[in-house]
């Protein structure tokens, strides 16, 4: 059994920006239940949903604030939360990072030192409790001076950290080293130095014991100019401790067989039902009701990384051709506007819904026949494997976790039983066509479209799975 202590700036249910806190919700759980004692630590923000009991487990004092490290447990779990108390930097309103402008907190630097400086503290096992990791787990820049400030340390922990999203890397002005206490030794282009700014995020990619990313695929992508954010020099220099490990998603929460939120449930056995949803998802919409018209959905985030530019591109040819869109999304409001404007062009073609709407976002995964998701680069992506257990066959881009959880579909791999989707090869909205035509060439051919169903059907996108590589991992370092 490994001790982890789990570090990390968000967790769902307690607070959630983005991916990471899914993985921060669900990660321990499934180590917990692989029988692995894992507690995770984060700051005590003002806006976390919490639950339970909660009691102070130990007072301190850091740079003479007064420090409190709270305790509660992960909803629906007995993993201990221990929150890091200090009102001065988390008890803010809203969002973790930004205010309500999206304008990062002006001390983030200062905000995310000392919670990494606490972290390092509890890893080193001086709050009294007498539980010292073998293992501390760090994720995204919030973390990074951890495994950095831990290398100093003489008979320490092992160190994992995990990029969610190399695009944010926390920089600061040099100047910050000297305010926030750092070390001076870990100032050097080897450390924590980026083109002459601090960097938080190299204090995991230079320091930490082993690398790891959402996605294999991803992996090897960071180590490129195209998506390394001039850090691919220093991940090409650790390929060797950098490896890829797939999320999973909420297998209860995304299971067609008890999914409350659809209009009828099914399996891939019962795969004939999946159709009421599709008519019940036309009539949600407003399209015209029609059992045999292929049916495209869509539910993104409406940002360039999506491509959803490229489907607006192919849309011309699409909207010749039998066919309805169902598109679920919110974000760049010129998107949103040349959206609205199209299902207004075409009611009996594309219907047009923004905003975050869960129950829809659902209906859509049991309705449609195929998802798009034509990413110009996705770290995981949840999506394509929500579709895949829907029985929805998703058309995606070769890229990060796209590439890794969608089998393309052909002679071979529908003979060998693997064929799972469409996978196309270069973000322009001519090679999506082509992908989208093929799609369509294959639903109309019945028996080979519900192979490709029941193959996706039948894929294991659970976080047992993937906690088993995370074992595996931490099996592999010692300290
Ligand atoms: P990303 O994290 O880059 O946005 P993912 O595919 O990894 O992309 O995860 C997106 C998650 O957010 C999925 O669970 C998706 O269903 C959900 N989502 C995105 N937009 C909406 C929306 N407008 N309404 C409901 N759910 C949405």
């Amino acid at each position: 059994m490994k001790k982890i202590l789990f570090v990390t700036s968000e967790a769902h249910p307690l607070i959630k920006t983005g991916g990471l806190a899914d993985v921060s919700g669900s990660l321990p759980k499934a180590l917990a239940e692989l029988s692995q004692d894992v507690r995770l630590i984060m700051p005590n923000y003002q806006t976390l949903n919490l639950y339970g009991e909660i009691h102070t487990l130990f007072s301190l004092r850091v740079d003479n604030r007064q420090i409190n490290i709270l305790e509660t447990r992960l909803p629906d779990s007995n993993i201990p939360v221990w929150l890091v108390d200090c009102p001065e930097f988390y008890n803010y309103p809203g969002n973790p990072y930004t205010d309500e402008s999206g304008n990062p907190w002006p001390n983030n630097a200062e905000r995310f030192a000392l919670f990494c400086r606490i972290a390092v503290i509890c890893a080193m096992d001086k709050i009294g409790q007498n539980w010292r990791p073998d293992i501390v787990h760090c994720n995204d820049w919030q973390s990074g001076l951890v495994p950095a400030l831990l290398s100093l340390e003489k008979d320490r922990p092992a160190t994992v950290f995990t990029v969610h999203n190399l695009a944010y890397q926390g920089l600061f002005s040099a100047s910050r080293m000297v305010t926030l206490n750092i070390p001076g030794q870990l100032w050097n282009p080897e450390g924590l130095e980026f083109h002459n700014m601090l960097s938080f995020i190299k204090g995991g990619l230079a320091f930490a014991d082993c690398i790891t990313t959402v996605s294999p695929t991803y992996a090897q992508e960071i180590q490129t100019p195209a998506f390394g954010y001039g850090l691919e020099g220093l991940l090409r220099h650790r390929k060797d401790a950098l490896v890829g490990i797939i999320n999973g998603i909420d297998i209860q929460q995304w299971n067609p067989e008890i999914d409350g939120t659809i209009t009828q449930r099914y399996s891939a056995d019962s795969i004939h039902n999946k159709v009421h949803n599709k008519t019940e998802l036309q009539r949600r919409v407003g399209l015209p009701v029609n059992e045999n018209i292929p049916m495209f959905g869509l539910i993104s985030r409406l940002v360039e990384q999506k491509g959803i530019d490229m489907v607006l591109n192919c849309l011309p040819e699409m909207l010749a051709m039998p066919m309805q869109l169902v598109l679920l999304g919110s974000g760049d409001k010129a998107v949103e506007q040349r959206l609205q404007a199209l299902a207004q062009a075409y009611p009996d073609k594309i219907a047009v819904t923004l905003g975050y709407n869960e129950s829809l976002a659902h209906l859509i995964e049991a309705g449609a026949d195929m998802f798009l998701m034509p990413s110009r680069f996705e770290p995981c992506g949840l999506n394509q494997m929500y579709s895949q257990r829907y029985g929805t066959i998703p058309i995606v881009r070769k890229t990060g976790g796209l590439a890794d959880t969608v089998v393309d579909t052909s002679m071979e791999t529908l003979a060998n039983g693997t064929a799972s989707g469409i996978v196309f090869n270069d973000a322009n909205s001519g090679t999506l066509l082509e992908a989208i035509k093929r799609a369509l060439l294959l639903y109309y051919s019945p028996e080979h479209w519900r192979n490709m169903q029941i193959n996706a059907m039948s894929k294991d996108f659970s976080w047992r799975r993937s906690a088993q590589e995370y074992l595996q991992l931490y099996e592999k370092l010692r300290h």
